[in-house]
């Protein structure tokens, strides 16, 4: 018997690591929506995180290198503060995050992390202080605790609870039946497009890494969901280095610096008031979500 049990065990422990490496590998998938193959360097160091000070230096990044798209372009996240990076759909937005997670490397400049060059280090350091908020989260055939615990490995049900507590779920999953042992997912309970973003928010917590990007994180939600996720977003951004990448520029208003890029181009920066002032493409974008704002609410 006991011969048997261990390697069933065994491949059960097999079995739940590669489930949880190709559902990290589909959720950067979606969010990134290809992964690229660099390799780590031979005696790559481990990522030290002091600040989690993000820069993108002098940057020239294209997919094939005579279709340039990124062009020149620096980015300075100091630690603890959220930059938020707009621009139309295709000026190079989701490249950044790409970069960041060294999904390719850049053709000319720099990309680092607390001054280390994100090639120098081990990628598997390198992925672990991100974490990513998608426009869309994936959620597996399984409990809503799983999905949730599943942001970092061995954590207990008062961590998970807690993470759930901050991203504003518990009450909800509470007020459930079954509680966190509820099936979700195609084969169980559907949640709401605001529900399952909570639920990676929780996730992303509870992996707690020192920068946090989120690409288009509230994009599929109706503007009055995206207002009641804006609270469990703040609170998953404290004490973080945030990138935030947004269509809807009600939800980068607050942040810290809002850089515009347009065609690979950095356009325009600085903080919401002073873009307004200076009455420029931000401006001009402003303009007309508002208006199509006022529209939608008439
Ligand atoms: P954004 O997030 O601002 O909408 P992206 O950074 O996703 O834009 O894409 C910028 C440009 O790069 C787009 O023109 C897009 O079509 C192109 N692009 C993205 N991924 C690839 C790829 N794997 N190969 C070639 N071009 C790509
Ligand atoms: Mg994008």
């Amino acid at each position: 018997m006991i011969q048997i049990t261990m390697p069933l065990n065994f491949l059960g422990t097999v079995y739940r690591e590669i489930r949880q490496a190709l559902v990290d590998m589909s959720e950067m998938f979606d969010l990134l929506e290809q992964q690229g193959d660099v390799e780590d360097k031979s005696g790559a160091d481990v990522l030290k995180v002091t600040g989690a000070a993000v820069r993108l230096e002098a940057v020239d990044f294209g997919y094939d290198t005579n279709r340039p798209i990124l062009k020149g372009v620096t980015l300075d996240v100091p630690a603890g503060q959220t930059v938020a990076v707009v621009g139309p759909s295709g000026s190079g937005k989701s490249t950044i995050g790409r970069l960041l997670f060294r999904f390719y490397d850049v053709q000319a400049g720099r990309v680092l992390i607390d001054g280390q060059d994100v090639r120098d280090v081990t990628q598997a350091s390198l992925h672990a202080a991100i974490g990513v908020v998608p426009q869309d989260t994936v959620l597996f055939n399984d409990t809503v605790g799983y999905n949730i615990g599943y942001g970092r490995a061995g954590a207990t049900q008062a961590e998970i609870e807690e993470a759930a507590r901050a991203a504003q779920i518990h009450d909800f999953i509470a007020s459930l039946p079954e509680g966190y042992a509820t099936q979700v997912g195609e084969r169980g309970l559907k949640l709401s497009g605001g529900e399952k973003q909570r639920v990676g928010i929780a996730r992303t917590l509870l992996k707690n890494p020192p920068i946090l990007l989120l690409d288009e994180a509230t994009s599929a939600l109706d503007t009055q969901t995206e207002r009641e996720i804006q609270g469990a977003l703040a609170r998953a951004a404290e004490g973080r280095t945030v990138i935030m990448i947004a269509h809807r520029l009600s939800t980068v208003a607050n942040a810290d610096r809002i850089v515009v890029l347009d065609q690979g181009v950095v356009v325009e920066e600085g903080t919401h008031s002073d873009l307004l002032a200076r009455q420029g493409r931000y401006a001009a974008l402003w303009q007309r979500q508002a208006s199509e704002d006022a529209e939608e609410a008439a």
